[in-house]
């Protein structure tokens, strides 16, 4: 739970100290929206503003994830695996087919019990 609130504030102060660096950035590049002559009048006045601002928000989640976290791609990849060591602790993968579809759920007892067990 600790982990959260601080990975959430950290991409916050992120966010709010670096965004306007980063949009400066953007303006600086030149990677703002060019407003076609034949648009809408009121589109013009938007010519410039520089697009892709959701990338700051990705970096400032991301960042405080991989530092806080020790999960990475691999380390919680457990589909397909059953029976097979969990790579982030050897515990064997565990699966169980569930529906009427038997869809299959994947998972390590040890890293992700039961919500009851925890
Ligand atoms: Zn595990």
């Amino acid at each position: 739970m600790g982990e959260i609130v601080i990975g959430g504030t950290a991409a916050l102060l992120i966010c709010a100290f670096l965004s306007p660096k980063f949009i400066s950035f953007l303006r600086v590049r030149e990677f703002g929206q060019h407003i076609r002559e034949e648009g809408p009048e009121g589109h013009h006045e938007k010519a410039g503003t520089p697009t892709m601002g959701g990338i700051i928000i990705f970096m400032a989640i991301s960042a405080p994830f991989l530092v806080l976290t020790d999960y990475n791609w691999r380390s919680v990849a457990v589909y397909g695996r059953a029976r097979q060591p969990c790579r982030r602790c050897g515990t064997p993968i565990r699966v169980v087919r569930q529906g009427e579809q038997a869809r299959s759920t994947y998972w390590c007892p040890r890293c992700q019990p039961a919500r009851s067990a925890r």
